[in-house]
């Protein structure tokens, strides 16, 4: 089945009592059993809900995977993979990693005894250099955030099963719809679902979804057992908005290429940053891993200020400032300020994150309005 197809069926069955086409909203905690242990599959709502578990189920199937797990945001989804490991565990991490996981690693699971590595992924050699016979645990995220860096899924498959860890990724920017890790190798697929996957900007959710059965039981433990769930409204909510994931990523695909064009050739624009140029650095990984480039962009001036920058920022009408991603509307945002301002500015100077960087989030309108929106505001 193709995945446009996939995107509106999956998971999801008519009601059983009533027929519904629509997975209903279960807004219940608990559910009545006839004598004790006598149910009907379901006991108590942070262990199982109905709304939840089709969402659960058609996010595995998008990722073509067996087992969903959705959380109350994507952080805790991430927070579910890292209290699978023990003191003394150690991860290989990206360095230009999403501003909230490198926080999540290094202020809290550092003082719990894991040990995390942040090397250049785009550089095999460096990953392999911080293997040793603790490494449990690869973490990907591809493309990166902000800087549109591209990692080998397969490639770092490769060495996980060389070195007996799991790989995770983060697939948030890409969503199963431009690439699915599990099918490249990966054990573990992330989402925070808050973006892309929810799409508009209504809700914070996170999910988690593998293949292997011991993983799953594993990660279906620790959701139970730490309760980050999501509530039964959000399911639904994201229910409804996975039936146009592919149709609004194959709009964000469009307007991003339009756009990283029109940035391009613009005489105040230093660099851009989209995995579709011939010239990134990554763009051949990118081509075999992806089936299309996103909607996501970021760029520099000429003039590297934060008052530059900010001339920009508040410039435009049609993209509103403001932190988070992939909903419909197209938002812009400043990642040293904003997503990236608990990194060290020394840490994020060395990924690219300099003060006139400005990320897009491409949104689903007319490429045209927003290209002349961007125009007005860089003048
Ligand atoms: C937003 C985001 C997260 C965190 O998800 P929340 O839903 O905000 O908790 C993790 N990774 C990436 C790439 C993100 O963009």
């Amino acid at each position: 089945m193709k995945f446009g197809t996939k995107a509106v069926h999956a998971g999801v069955e008519p009601d059983s009592t009533t027929g519904a086409i629509m997975t209903p909203i279960y807004q219940t905690s608990t559910y009545v059993q006839a004598a004790p242990g006598d149910h009907k599959g379901y006991e108590y709502s942070r262990t199982g809900n109905p709304t939840r578990n089709a969402l659960e189920n058609a996010i595995a199937e998008l990722e073509n995977g067996k087992y969903g797990a959705c959380f109350g945001s994507g952080m805790a989804a991430i927070d579910c993979v890292i209290k699978m490991l023990k003191p003394g565990d150690e991860v290989i991490s990206t360095n230009d990693l999403y501003g909230g996981t490198y926080r999540l690693f290094t202020k809290i699971y550092e003082g719990f005894g894991v040990k995390f590595h942040f090397v250049p992924m785009g550089d095999l050699e460096s990953v392999k250099a911080k293997v040793n016979a603790n490494t449990k645990l690869i973490w990907v995220e591809t493309p990166t955030n902000p800087m549109m860096n591209i990692i080998d899924i397969e490639a770092m498959s490769k060495i996980a099963k060389g070195a007996g860890a799991l790989l995770a990724v983060d697939n948030t920017f890409a969503t199963p719809a431009l690439q699915q890790p599990l099918s490249l190798g990966a054990d573990i697929v992330m989402h925070s679902v808050t973006k892309y996957l929810g799409g508009h900007s209504d809700v914070v959710m996170g999910a988690l979804v593998v293949k292997d059965k011991a993983l799953s039981e594993r990660m279906y433990f620790i959701q139970n057992s730490s309760g980050a769930v999501c509530g039964p409204m959000d399911s639904f909510l994201v229910l409804r908005g996975l039936k146009t994931l592919s149709i609004r990523m194959k709009q964000h695909c469009i307007n991003g290429k339009e756009i990283a064009h029109f940035l391009k050739n613009h005489p105040k624009v230093d660099k851009v940053y989209w995995p579709g140029f011939e010239s990134h650095p990554n763009h051949e990984v990118a081509k075999k891993q992806m089936s299309g480039f996103g909607g996501m962009v970021s760029f520099t001036l000429k003039e590297n200020t934060i008052a530059a920058a900010t001339k920009v920022l508040s410039g435009t009408h049609l993209f509103s400032l403001a932190e988070s991603l992939g909903g419909v509307e197209s938002l812009l945002g400043h990642p040293a300020s904003m997503t990236h301002a608990s990194i060290p500015k020394e840490e994020r100077e060395k990924t690219g994150v300099v003060d006139s960087l400005i990320r897009l989030s491409i949104g689903i309108e007319d490429a045209e309005d927003l290209i002349d929106d961007l125009k007005k505001a860089l003048a």
